[in-house]
């Protein structure tokens, strides 16, 4: 099989809203006017983002929805991407199972396949990802302000409880965790829903500590994070409480969205999520003392366990 025929076989759909897709040396794409477009990219590499043997219909969900998540954390709703793939060779049974995972999140959040790249190479997706948003109405990671609250869609830790079981053997059938660790939800619908209330977002990948450094140094602001607050998993809940704390804390693949708003939009922020069908949860509030900070219940500070601490919190001390 050719690059051509497997492009044609495996990645070729009919344009639906575009102008022109795959096919010719450029996709066009009508520019709506009062519109920005929002552009990210991610690239996944094996070994390094995911295990080479993980299956394919996931990892073409994933491969989208990840840049999808970023497209949300912009409040950018999705128009159209680009797949940049490298494979170590033609193996249709993966193709076929990686492009219909793919094409599940492609249609599920409404973004046309219009081009991409195909070379031999050690196996490599690369998603540049177009959305569209109302000119000005991009939320961004620098808008945080002190008093503004602090909150998490969703739940954390899942996709690393996930993981960690997967690294020690404990592979399990489908469930929650494993789910949101191998076809994890982009909140596409809430980052949308939040324009004009979240103040900054960002989407979490890396894990909170870690990911909402960047929103508090673009802000220059600091924040405090009300550990009883942060909303889990039960796998996770269960957990011993520094293991719970790491992976809800420091965990990272879980794709949720943070954001912060002020106190005053507390209601349209519980809408935005009922809306998106996604519960939100305030875990904490923006300071203006520089560093992040972490409370019990009474507003004491919060005493980890056995000397750990949470990923990052070093920098912020
Ligand atoms: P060119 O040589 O002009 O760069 P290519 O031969 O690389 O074109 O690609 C032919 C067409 O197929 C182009 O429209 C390109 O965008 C598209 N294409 C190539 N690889 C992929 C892919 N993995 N997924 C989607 N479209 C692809
Ligand atoms: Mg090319």
């Amino acid at each position: 099989m050719n690059e051509f025929a497997l492009i044609r076989k495996y990645f070729q759909r009919p344009p639906r809203r575009v102008r022109l897709g795959v096919g010719d040396d450029c996709a066009l794409l009508t520019l709506v006017p009062g519109e920005e477009l929002a552009i990210s990219t991610d690239m996944l590499v094996a070994g390094r983002h995911f295990f080479s043997d993980v299956g394919a219909d996931a990892l073409g969900w994933k491969s989208l929805a990840v840049n999808l998540s970023d497209l949300a954390a912009m409040g950018a709703a999705p128009r159209a991407f680009t797949l940049a793939l490298a494979l170590p060779a033609v193996d249709e049974a993966w193709l076929a199972a990686f492009s219909r995972g793919l094409f599940d999140c492609a249609e599920r959040y409404d973004c046309e396949l219009i081009g991409g790249d195909t070379t031999r190479g050690p196996l490599t997706i690369s998603i540049t990802v177009l959305g569209a948003c109302p000119s000005g109405g991009a939320v961004r990671r620098s808008g945080a302000r002190a008093g503004d609250d602090v909150w998490v869609s969703g739940t954390l830790g899942g996709a690393a409880f996930a993981l960690s079981r997967l690294r020690d053997g404990r592979a399990t059938s489908r469930d929650a965790a494993r789910d949101a660790l191998e076809r994890p939800t982009p909140r596409v619908a809430l980052g949308i829903a939040l324009r004009g209330i979240a103040s900054a977002m960002i989407d979490l990948s890396d894990g909170l500590v870690g990911d909402l450094a960047p929103v508090l140094e673009a802000s220059q602001v600091g924040a405090t994070l009300f550990v009883n607050q942060l909303p889990m998993p039960d796998v996770v809940a269960a957990e011993a409480e520094a293991r719970r704390l790491a992976f809800a804390l420091g965990g990272g693949d879980d794709y949720e969205l943070c954001f912060t708003a002020p106190a005053s939009a507390r209601a349209a922020a519980l809408a935005a999520g009922a809306n998106a069908n996604v519960a939100v949860t305030r875990i904490g509030a923006i300071d203006r003392e520089i560093g992040l900070r972490f409370v019990d219940a009474d507003g004491s500070s919060f005493r980890f366990q056995n000397g750990f601490a949470p990923k990052s919190f070093d920098h912020f001390a």
